[in-house]
């Protein structure tokens, strides 16, 4: 689905990614861990366009194998961002409109969905995260859990190729955080590709096919997460590990 290829981004003097490498198969799910400003979301933002690359390459491909470079600035931004569900650390809720429009919104304006068919799909999806009945609630009338779970249900209301997940549970109470774990579980089990940044080791530990440990923009490890968490080849992971305790 995805390949970075060599992709370095730096900010005035501050190398942040440097000669990132990561492929991403279909349903996988590839979990980023590191420091606060290892890179971890500036990495998932080249992908989505929200940052340009300095060097390298990132390629998406679709479920028929045509494979689109991102990084060509020839290639239609808005049509990459249309292939790829994203949702950050707070909540990216249109606060004036209600919970339904939110989720539909991309189906309709987007993809030129009819109204009607649109909201048969983000009703069934507010009914598999427990939220039929707050379709029409407007998204200051939720908990941050329930908010994170819309944004969620929106961000794969359009069938997404890719979900891009930033620390979606950081901002949340901790009572609040397992609903939305379960969702992301669940996106797994009905075969969603995701790459997601987070700093809830447990959660790494749980959901992830393969876990990255970038370390100053660089990867440094990557594996199951039973190799990266219980027997971490390289000394600079078990340091980020052992000081996490
Ligand atoms: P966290 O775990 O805190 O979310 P992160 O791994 O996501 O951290 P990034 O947000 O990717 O880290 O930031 C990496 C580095 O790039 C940081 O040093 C940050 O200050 C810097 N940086 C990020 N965005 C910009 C920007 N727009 N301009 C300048 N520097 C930036
Ligand atoms: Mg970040």
């Amino acid at each position: 689905v995805l390949e970075v290829q060599g992709v370095h981004k730096r900010f005035g003097e501050h190398a942040v990614l440097r000669g990132i490498d990561l492929v991403v198969g279909r349903h996988e799910v590839v979990v980023l861990i590191g420091a606060s400003g290892s890179g971890k979301s500036t990495l998932l933002k080249t992908i989505n366009l929200l940052e340009q690359v300095d060097d390298g390459r990132i390629l998406l491909a679709d479920a028929e194998g045509r494979v689109t470079d991102v990084t060509d600035p020839r290639t239609d931004a808005d049509g990459v961002r249309a292939r790829i569900g994203v949702v950050f650390q707070h909540y990216n809720l249109f606060p004036h409109m209600h919970v339904l429009d939110n989720v539909t919104l991309a189906s309709r304006k987007v993809f030129g969905m009819p109204r009607a068919e649109a909201e048969q799909i983000g009703l069934a999806l507010l009914d598999r995260i427990g939220l039929a009945d707050k379709a029409r609630e407007y998204p200051d009338r939720l908990s941050g859990g329930q908010q994170q779970r819309v944004a969620i249900a929106r961000a794969v209301a359009t069938d997404p190729e890719l979900l891009l997940l930033d620390e979606i549970t950081s901002a949340l109470d901790p009572q609040l955080v397992g609903e939305v774990l379960d969702l992301v579980r669940e996106l797994k089990a009905s075969g969603s590709t995701i790459v997601m940044a987070t700093h809830e080791m447990s959660f790494a530990r749980r959901v992830a096919d393969r876990v990255v440990y970038l370390k100053d923009g660089a990867i440094i490890e990557s594996g199951p997460p039973e190799q990266i968490f219980d027997r971490p080849e390289r000394a600079e992971t078990r340091e980020f590990l052992r000081r996490l305790h």
